[in-house]
């Protein structure tokens, strides 16, 4: 069930219909300026930072000369074949063990990886100290074929504080030919040493003409529905999608969460439930202060909220978002939070009064 595909594409084109065509001129426009040895992706999740680096990679790799390095990577020559089979000797891809199948990069073959550590223990979702010094290693020997070395580092946020101080001090004192490119969907928890010494790539929600086209040919029906429900972020709408969430089970959402139905949530899992409760506070919150909701439609948006219950229900659900991982049961955090979910849902006129000093907006 991966949202991430095996790279731009795996023709390094692009713009085929495994590629992420918004990513076509981000990668032409990096190949073009950006010559440093450490980039730094970053832009919100979903949106391809991940592929971008792989397409960069695949590209300074990639060994048809013949072309100007904007035209690379070819798809054609043996480096560009061994990328897409994952076993280009030149490139470490460095993801937390957890995020491995998800990305599509379950694989043992790659050096200093952590995948042969052998062992029941639950998969890591850090980058280990581990892992960074087996990159730094991989980083330090010599080209097998000859175009350098790539490391991919995914998420870099996901470095706990010792393996980005290990990471730093290659960054600092760079040696052999490799080249770096860290993905971030959070580039402000990285230490800002890390950051001021990565060359900055922002990359931006692409057009939605672009990812509604994407999503629709990957058979995702009223694909702008799961584009705003997931922020503009054509991966997340394509997971949604991918779960079984389609757009009429996510419009349907607020009402049957204001009702206090936690079936409504059965099997999303207990990150993406509390997502989405999130963004019904959000757009019941903003709505009931005048503003404009983001995730669902304003008449889907179940108006007239109490904002003191509905403040203390974000609360909580930041609360457990922060816990997400811990291994309580998901249908019992799932029927709390849905509950208080009912109760700020409903209209404060049934129970009287407005709070105070807080103006309800008329409008629906
Ligand atoms: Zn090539």
């Amino acid at each position: 069930m991966s949202t991430v595909g095996t790279g731009l594409s795996d023709r390094g084109g692009a713009d085929d219909e495994n590629g992420l065509p918004w990513l076509v001129t981000p990668l032409r426009r990096t190949l073009e300026t950006q010559q440093a040895h450490a980039l730094l992706i970053h832009g919100p999740g979903g949106v391809g930072q991940f592929e971008l680096a792989l397409a960069l990679a695949q590209a300074w790799l990639c060994e048809a000369l013949d072309r100007p390095l904007v035209d690379r990577p070819c798809g054609r020559c043996a480096s560009c074949k061994l990328h897409v089979a994952r076993s280009h000797p030149d490139l470490l891809v460095l993801v937390p063990e957890a995020l491995r199948e998800s990305l599509g990069w379950d694989l043992g073959g790659n050096e200093g990886d952590e995948a042969g550590e052998g062992g029941k223990r639950k998969p890591s979702k850090e980058i280990r100290v581990e892992a960074v010094r087996a990159a730094i290693a991989f980083a330090t020997t010599t080209s097998a074929r000859g175009r350098g070395k790539v490391v991919v580092v995914h998420p870099a946020e996901r470095m706990n504080d010792v393996a980005a101080n290990a990471f730093l001090k290659t960054l600092e004192e760079p040696a052999g030919d490799a080249r770096f490119l860290l993905c971030s969907a959070a580039p402000d928890s990285l230490l800002p040493t890390i950051r001021s010494r990565c060359q900055q790539v922002a990359l931006p929600v692409p057009p939605a003409a672009d990812a509604e086209a994407w999503l629709a040919r990957r058979g995702v029906a009223q694909a702008a529905v799961l584009l705003a429900a997931s922020g503009g972020q054509p991966q997340q709408a394509l997971d949604l999608a991918e779960r079984g969430i389609d757009a009429g089970a996510w419009l349907a959402l607020p009402r049957r969460i204001a009702a206090g139905d936690p079936t409504a949530l059965q099997g999303w899992g207990l990150a993406m439930a509390v997502d989405a409760l999130q963004k019904i506070c959000h757009d019941a919150a903003a709505l009931a202060c005048g503003g404009a909701p983001r995730y669902f439609p304003k008449e889907r948006v179940v108006g007239e909220a109490d904002l003191d219950a509905l403040l203390r229900w974000s609360r909580e659900l930041a609360r457990v978002a922060a816990e997400a991982e811990h291994p309580w049961s998901i249908d019992l955090a799932v029927e709390s939070l849905v509950g208080q979910g009912r109760e700020a849902l409903k209209t404060p006129r049934s129970r009287g009064h407005p709070p105070e000093g807080l103006s309800l907006n008329s409008t629906r």
